[in-house]
């Protein structure tokens, strides 16, 4: 019988474990989870916190003993693996509660570890970083037992945007601050001033070229010299590759700590895999690297190392296309392609329009502005950003399935849209980009 270890038991984990059973009933599957919970939804955690999303059971999805009646997959929380012994097939695994160490062998070993929240040192007991459930229990409590008024978020990644939108929900008076001024870098950096603008309207404070210097009791230190009481901080800086515990092994890391794989999510290792967060691997447009740390990935990683293990060699990774999206108050912010910074590699024009989402004379229309980029050599579209009150995802969906086609921005124009008043025009934004670049 073939044993399959798994590290790690949220997103890519519990997915790829579940897959595999689906596929092969035969296995013995065993995953690893270093801390409390497993197979939580990571991205309900800010609407969890804003009470948007109510049940926790809504949040924490499974647990291993579900997991074992259900699928007969064994899950073992507080254990962490700690080294790997690539050489003898076998991992060492630190069994937390009992504090002692044992050592599994395995025939097939699937590495999703992700990433930790790094952390700016405050050493407050009113900060927190959010990463998992636990992360989450811990602020939704402090929240409650506190009667928090008055938060800080630092960073302005897509997760702290949400964290204030969702503290302004609970009725929070939530300050942002943020060491530059390009926040939420997913998106083209022009095209983010509707988030200044929301958060103006509703006189949420924020600074940027801003940080903390210390914090002493409730009050917070700023680089600039203010000096402000807050009852809660949320940390929102960035994370860094669970990959310590494989230094012990072959195993080949980029210099960030992320393991490079193949359009089989194998590593460098024979019966190694990976995916999730930790993994680097392709754009399927473009021929450059691509990291690109969302649950896409991770579902389609876990399915394909399935059908890889059940002897289908052809499902193979096709690549990442990077779509993104956050929602933040009345607006959506989604993007898909290289990022701006990885426009550099190319020669490239974008054309640009702001168009409503539908017919002009029906009601509740919102404009989208609406950005596409494309190389100049062959006019494939590369990458495109959207933001607007509604219709963005559409937008970039569809373009997103335009991109995996490698359609040219003329090609917008054949676009055929499903039309009526209240859904778009007879000629959509998308179609308007393609005849607009008719002009470059
Ligand atoms: C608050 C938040 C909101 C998000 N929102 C979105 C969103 O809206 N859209 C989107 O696409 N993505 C979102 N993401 C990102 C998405 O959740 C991740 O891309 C996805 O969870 C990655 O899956 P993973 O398996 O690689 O890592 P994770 O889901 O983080 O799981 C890794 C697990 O491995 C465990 N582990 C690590 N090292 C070891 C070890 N040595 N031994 C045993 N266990 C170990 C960790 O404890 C962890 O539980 C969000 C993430 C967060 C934190």
């Amino acid at each position: 019988m073939t044993k399959i270890v798994v590290v790690g038991a949220v997103a890519g984990g519990a997915t790829v474990a579940s897959q595999i059973r689906r596929l092969d009933q035969d296995s013995e599957i065993v995953v690893f989870e270093k801390d409390r919970d497993m197979s939580f939804a990571n991205c309900a955690l800010p609407y969890y916190i804003g009470n948007v999303v109510n049940s926790r059971d809504h949040v924490l999805e499974a647990t291993p003993e579900q997991f074992y009646s259900k699928k007969h997959i064994t899950v073992k929380t507080y254990h962490e693996v700690t080294a790997i012994d690539d050489a003898n097939s076998k991992v060492i695994v630190y069994d937390k509660k009992a504090e002692q160490s044992y050592t599994v062998d395995y025939d097939k070993l699937i590495l999703s570890p992700g990433c930790s929240a790094n952390n700016l040192n405050l050493n407050s007991p009113i900060s927190f970083t959010l990463r998992n459930m636990e992360d989450t229990d811990a602020i939704y409590q402090f929240i409650e037992q506190n009667h928090v008024q008055k938060a800080l978020v630092i960073g302005a990644g897509y997760i702290s945007l949400e964290v204030v939108d969702n503290l302004y929900e609970r009725n929070i008076d939530t300050t942002l601050i943020h060491r530059s001024e390009h926040i939420n870098k997913l998106m083209d950096a022009d095209m983010n001033q509707p988030i200044l603008d929301e958060m103006d309207k509703r006189n949420i404070t924020y600074h940027l070229n801003e940080s903390v210097t210390k914090v002493i009791g409730n009050e917070v230190y700023f680089k600039s010299g203010r000096i402000e009481q807050f009852d809660l901080i949320i940390e929102g800086v960035g994370v860094k590759p669970n990959s310590s515990f494989m230094k012990s092994s072959q195993l080949n890391l980029d210099e960030h700590g992320y393991i490079p794989v193949n359009d089989k999510f194998e590593t460098n290792i024979p019966n190694i895999y990976a995916l999730g967060d930790i993994i680097t691997s392709h754009y399927r447009h473009v021929d450059l690297p691509a990291h690109v740390p969302l649950a896409w990935g991770a579902h389609r990683g876990a399915s394909i190392i399935a059908e890889q293990i059940a002897g289908n060699p052809n499902i193979r990774f096709k690549g990442y296309l990077g779509s993104n999206i956050v929602k933040f108050f009345d607006y959506t912010f989604a993007s898909v392609g290289v990022s701006p910074k990885e426009l550099e590699h190319f020669d490239y024009k974008s054309v640009e329009l702001n168009q409503y989402d539908h017919a002009g004379y029906y009601p509740n229309k919102n404009k989208i502005h609406l950005r596409v980029y494309f190389d100049v050599s062959n006019r494939r579209i590369i990458r495109a950003a959207a933001v607007g009150k509604s219709g963005v995802d559409k937008r970039i969906d569809i373009l997103s399935m335009a991109m995996m086609h490698h359609s040219t921005i003329d090609d917008l124009t054949d676009f055929e849209v499903a039309y009526a008043p209240p859904y778009s025009r007879p000629k959509d934004i998308i179609n308007m980009i393609g005849y607009k670049a008719r002009n470059l």
